[in-house]
């Protein structure tokens, strides 16, 4: 899930109610909880950037088998800034 899109999800959700009530902090907790267990920490995304390089390089579609790295890289510049600098070294690697 896309935290942007999510955050807007809460948003529309809450705006018809003023008045934070319990009903509605719990609610929120929920959505966050959710997003929580779905969003991987930078470190897991470290780990297996190589990974996801690897199965680019070998024209596998990442959002397939590693839909959760590939989101990661949608919310998280540094990541992304990682990612495109790992694959222009495989990339000029292999060319030699
Ligand atoms: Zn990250």
């Amino acid at each position: 899930m896309n935290i942007k899109k999510l955050f807007q999800q809460i948003q529309n959700r809450f705006k018809p109610q003023p008045e934070l009530t319990d009903e509605v902090v719990l609610k929120f907790l929920n959505v966050l909880e959710q997003a929580r267990a779905e969003e991987l920490s930078c470190t897991d995304m470290y780990a297996r950037l190589d990974e996801f390089v690897e199965n680019e390089m070998k024209g596998i579609d990442p959002e397939q088998i590693t839909p959760l790295l590939e989101e990661h890289l949608d919310i998280c510049n540094e990541c992304c800034e990682e990612y495109e600098a790992l694959l222009a070294v495989v990339e000029n690697t292999k060319e030699g």
